[in-house]
């Protein structure tokens, strides 16, 4: 192995810059050529390839967003489309690609490792909805924007006596929502893994009244639904309440990454490079209780990840 690629795919998530840096120091420190694709698999297809040095990634570990920017691709889907980025790989003599994404992006790395090019996927989402991995690179920093969030909601909330209902991301996953749920000692957790009841719901804000709590903080994941509408299902069974809502949207997705996520993909950076050099191709790197691991790609995408109950429960049991 001499010449390695790395692109970012999919959505983009903070801690994929350090997960280039790491990529990139590595190869370089391995005495391997290391090549940034742009714009995920679209600048593998239209050749927009550019060699990283040291010095390039520079300054991009505290940063979030990605460096080499990121897109969907359409076009990687077809037979036609792959054939070219394949002759483009082969073209700069690139033997390895590491794919920072999500499960999408790694559909692709499978079918670029059957054209003879070795792909090493890293898990980059703030939804932390990638099965092989207990957490996902960009998740912990995501979980902590939420947190400031709640904390200045509750400031308002607890001033006016208002019940507030936050919408947070995660797509079809709950986990930003459990984690921020929790340790922002949200009353409410509405997840997609768990079926929820209104009319608890209801009991649990009409008791916190009777209890002198000032505020009710509801944690919605965006998999249930819109905030505005869960709003409307409280306010028919509580017509005075005074209610807010508040969808977090894309700050979810920016910011410097925490200890944690840096951790997390220099670690994982640092062995995509490692693996690459070992010859393995089309796997996914993880992380369970604490340690590193790597993963088939087709096994990965087969696997099913379920949200903690014991968490979901204390939720439940911290909020009373
Ligand atoms: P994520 O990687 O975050 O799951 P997407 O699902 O949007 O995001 O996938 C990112 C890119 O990966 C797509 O735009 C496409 O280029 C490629 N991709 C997704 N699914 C496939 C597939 N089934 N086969 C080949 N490439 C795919």
């Amino acid at each position: 192995v001499k010449t390695i690629g790395v692109l970012t795919s999919g959505g983009d998530a903070p801690g994929m810059n350090a997960a280039i840096r790491a990529v990139v120091r590595t190869g370089i420190y391995h005495g391997l050529k290391v090549l940034g694709i742009y714009r995920g698999y679209n600048g593998l297809i239209h050749d927009e390839i550019k060699e990283l040095d040291a010095s390039s990634v520079a300054d991009i570990l505290q940063r979030g967003g990605t460096i080499l920017r990121t897109a969907r691709c359409e076009e990687f889907k077809t037979e036609e489309g792959l054939k070219k980025a394949a002759e483009v790989a082969r073209k700069h003599k690139m033997d390895g690609l590491v794919v920072i994404g999500g499960d999408g992006s790694y559909r692709g790395a499978r079918d670029l490792s059957k054209y003879g090019i070795n792909t090493i996927g890293l898990p980059g989402t703030i939804d932390n909805d990638i099965a092989c991995t207990d957490y996902t690179i960009g998740f912990d920093t995501a979980v902590n924007t939420v947190l400031d969030a709640i904390n200045k909601i509750r400031d308002t909330m607890s001033s006016h006596e208002r019940t507030s209902i936050i919408e947070v991301m995660g797509r079809n996953a709950g986990y930003i929502a459990l984690y921020a749920g929790l340790t922002g000692g949200a009353e409410s957790v509405i997840l997609p893994e768990v079926d929820y009841d209104i009319d608890e719901i209801v009991d649990k804000i009409n008791y916190g009244i009777k209890r002198g709590k000032l505020h009710h903080i509801i944690i919605l994941a965006e998999g249930v639904g819109r905030a505005e509408n869960f709003a409307k299902m409280i306010k028919e069974k509580m017509p005075t309440l005074d209610i807010r809502t508040s969808v977090l949207g894309h700050i979810q997705r920016g910011g410097s990454p925490t200890a944690f996520d840096r951790l997390l993909a220099s670690r994982m950076g640092a062995r995509a490079v490692e693996l690459l050099m070992q010859g393995a191709t089309n796997r996914v790197i993880g992380i369970r209780n604490g340690v590193l691991c790597d993963v088939d790609i087709d096994e990965a995408l087969n696997m099913k990840k379920t949200i903690d109950m014991e968490l979901y429960n204390l939720t439940k049991i911290l909020s009373i």
